[in-house]
Order: structure tokens, then sequence, then C-alpha cells
């Protein structure tokens, strides 16, 4: 499998490679391979110059055997049906993996951000989620934030399905702002689950993360949080980019500094200056201890894998590392924190807000970070368990733990009708 494969061909792959350690019943494993739904929509916006332009929108929900799906809105030029349903299906092992009664959905637009003003990002928003009206929910399916959306999309998405209902539905999207219903704690979630699975692994490693030195690919809402958030524990944040390279210190980036001036969905790293340039490939075969990919799939595989400098790759972004890729870092005994259990805090933060729309009432952060923490924590150390007794990888490991709460709970709940 090379890394021109689908993310999709890739996502199958490892569901494939667990089922082979559960057993997993043939008609089951057909049935998990495949979305509940995929829906594409097609829908035209006036532009700011009074044009009118044609958008492709996509959601698909993979599973929903543990509950109604949830996954996030990626706004991208590269976004497809495969990519989505690729999403989509790791959604559902993670949600399975951090055990919240969620099963797992994505979305998107294929669009540039950058090209888009406020009021069309706005409009397009607007418009696409009218099209996905009936297929979104608080009940049945709740984005959330991913590539190229945050706060503000949530708003926009919450407001327009509450004018459809005629009423206030704080609930059927996540990451939304405090003012609105958001929860305490969800901006920072993912990029601090990423880091409390760091924690977790470097005990494990003999790494000290004081002095670490930690690249980060991606400089986004994870990344970003993520670097902060290591930085805070004395490690060396050396590396950071975003889609047009990256920028490199050897004694570390001043990164609260860089997340003030420079992150966000419009800030530019390149701006900074005491620094040298890096391409993004340059950054993944850094010397450093632990390698956090932020950004997008398919950033480490067959041809670059041998290349890892780091101890440790914790996959902030999902779908980073190909099968392939998986196999030679296994083997040169570099361990890897999987997707589906290092970025799982932003679902599980997800979760929370959900839970404290649907009663009204809300938390305060201590207490949200505090749960967060012990989740990803149990989820650490299952996943670490599993991997021992299956003498495995983390992926693997992660993936058995997940496909069979999923199967099980299929199996209980039998098949309709
Ligand atoms: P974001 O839009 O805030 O940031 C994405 C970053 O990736 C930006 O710095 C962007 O410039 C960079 N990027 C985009 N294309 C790139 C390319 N071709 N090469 C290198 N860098 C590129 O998005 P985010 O929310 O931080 O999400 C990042 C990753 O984390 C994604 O894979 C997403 O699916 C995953 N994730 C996000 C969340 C969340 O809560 N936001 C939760 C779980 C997983």
């Amino acid at each position: 499998m090379s890394h021109t494969d689908s993310t999709l061909s890739m996502a199958r792959r490892q569901l494939a490679i667990a089922a082979e350690y559960i057993d997993l019943d043939e008609g089951l494993l057909k049935a998990l391979t495949v979305p509940k739904l995929q829906v594409i929509v097609n829908f035209p916006v006036v532009m700011d110059n009074g044009e009118v332009q044609v958008f492709q929108g996509f959601r698909v929900q993979h599973n929903a055997s543990r509950g109604p799906t949830k996954g996030g809105l990626r706004y991208h030029p590269d976004v497809d049906l495969d990519e989505t349903t690729a999403l989509a299906m790791w959604m559902t092992w993670k949600c399975a993996v951090v055990n919240i009664p969620y099963g797992g959905a994505k979305g998107g637009v294929r669009v540039n951000t950058k090209r888009l003003s406020r009021r069309e990002l706005e409009k397009m928003t607007r418009r696409f989620v009218t099209e996905i009206t009936g297929i979104i929910g608080e009940r049945s399916d709740i984005p959330a934030p991913d590539i190229g959306t945050d706060a503000q999309v949530m708003a926009w998405i919450m407001d327009t399905m509450s004018m459809h209902a005629g009423y206030t539905v704080p609930g059927v999207v996540t990451g939304k702002p405090i003012e609105l219903g958001g929860s305490e704690g969800r901006v920072e979630a993912t990029g601090r689950g990423v880091i409390v699975t760091t924690e977790e692994a470097a005990k494990k490693l003999n790494i000290d993360l004081s002095g670490a030195k930690v690249a980060i690919q991606g400089f986004g809402n994870v990344g970003s949080v993520a670097g902060y958030l290591v930085s805070d524990l004395g490690a060396k944040v050396v590396a950071v980019s975003n889609a047009s390279g990256g920028i490199y210190n050897a004694n570390g980036l001043p990164i609260r500094e860089l997340c003030a001036k420079y992150s966000g969905l419009h800030g530019n790293i390149h701006d900074f200056k005491d620094c040298d340039e890096i391409t993004n490939e340059e950054l993944l075969e850094l010397e450093c201890d632990v390698l956090i990919p932020s950004a997008i799939s398919q950033q480490i595989h067959g041809e670059n894998a041998d290349k890892i400098k780091a101890k440790l790759v914790v996959e902030g972004a999902n779908g980073p590392t190909t099968p392939d890729a998986d196999e030679i870092l296994s083997d040169r005994g570099i361990l890897v924190v999987p997707d589906i259990l290092a970025n799982a805090g932003g679902v599980v933060t997800s979760y929370f807000e959900w839970v404290q729309d649907l009663q009204n009432f809300f938390w305060e952060e201590s207490e949200v970070n505090q749960r967060l923490s012990k989740i990803m924590r149990k989820a650490y150390a299952a996943v670490d368990q599993t991997m021992r007794k299956h003498k495995t990888d983390m992926r693997t490991a992660a993936m058995v733990i997940g496909v069979k709460r999923v199967a099980d709970a299929t199996v209980k709940r039998g098949i309709y009708p």
C-alpha cells in the first residue's frame, strides 16, 4: 500500500487487521467496513461580487450502534467522499476507545477558506447546514470543528438549526463559543488530550519531557495548543508548520508568542523572524524526541518512515501515518500513539459540552479538564494493556478495543428487524 492510496483503503486495512484479533464475524465485518449513510450536496452561494459559486459538501455517518453519531466538519480544498468516510470510521472507533456513547460521523465542504470573506464563509456555512438539516440533529448527528472550521462556524450552525426549529437548539453542535452553550476547556481539549497521552507514553519510554525536543506539524487548533501545553511541561518545541511550510529553531520557539501573534485560521507563522524556514517534509524528519503530526492525513508513509528520528510519535491529526509506515516505525522501535486515542480529547470534551447543553447545567473549567484527563489516562492504560497482551502496536491495540466495543453493541442490539 503506497501513500497515494486513498485514506479510506487505509482505514479499511486498519479495520481488517483489528478484526483478526477479535475473531470478528464476517457479516459484521462487512457491515462495519461501510458507512450507514453518505450524503453529497451541491449548493450555490452568492459571493460578495454578486457572482454565484457552487460548493460541494459531504456528511457521512459510519455507525450509530453506541449512540448518536458525532464528528467534525472540515473546510479544505481536498475534502472528498472517500476521505470523509474514512474520517467517519475513525470517529466510530475513537468514541468507543474512550468509551463515550457516540457513533462516528464526519462532514466537510471542498473549499479554500482563505479565498472567502467572512460574510461568504457565513453564507456558505448556513446554506450547507440547511442542505443537511434532516441529517444532523442533537439526538442524531452532532458536528464539531475540524480543519478550517472554528467556534464561530459552530455558532452559525447552531443559529441556523435553531432558526429552522423555531427555538434554540444548543446541543446540535459542539465546539461553540461559551456564550452559546459551549464548554469551558473545549477549544484546548484536543491538544490537551494529545499532551496527556504524550505524558503517559513518555513515562513508559523514560523520556523526560522537561528539556525534550518536540516537533509539531500543523499549527492550527490542535498543534498550537499541544505546543504550548508541552512547552509548559518544560519541553522545547523546536519546529512548527502550516500548509506553506515550517519554522525551526534548535533552541526552541517561543510558543506562547507564536500562538498569540501568528496562529488561528488567518495567522501566518512565517511572519516570525527568529528561526529558519523548513519544509513540512524536513520537519517530520528532524532530530527530536517527540513528533506530533497535527495537520492532515498520510504524512508519514512508506517512503519517509525510515527517516523519522523521533522516539515517540503522537498523532494529533487524523490518519497521519499509513499502515506501511506503521510497520516500519514499529520495527524501528518508535512508539506511535494512534489518532483514535491521542486526539480523542476533542470528542470527549464535545461529549461534556453536549451533556451540559442537554441539562442546561454548566461546569467549571477545572472540572472539565479533570474529567478529560481521567478518561484519557484510563483509555491510555487500557490500550497499553491490550498492546502488551496481543504483543502488537498501539494502533492495533486501540482498534481492537474500539472495534470490539462497537461489535458487541451491534450484536446486543441485534440487527433490525
Ligand atoms: P486547523 O484548521 O485549526 O489547523 C490545521 C493546520 O494544518 C493549520 O496549521 C494548516 O495550515 C495545516 N495544514 C493544512 N494543510 C496542510 C498541509 N498540506 N501540510 C501541512 N500542514 C497543513 O485544524 P485542527 O482542528 O487543528 O485539526 C488538525 C488535525 O487534527 C486534523 O487532522 C483534524 O482532523 C485533527 N483533529 C482535530 C480535532 C479538533 O478538535 N479540532 C479533534 C481531533 C482531531
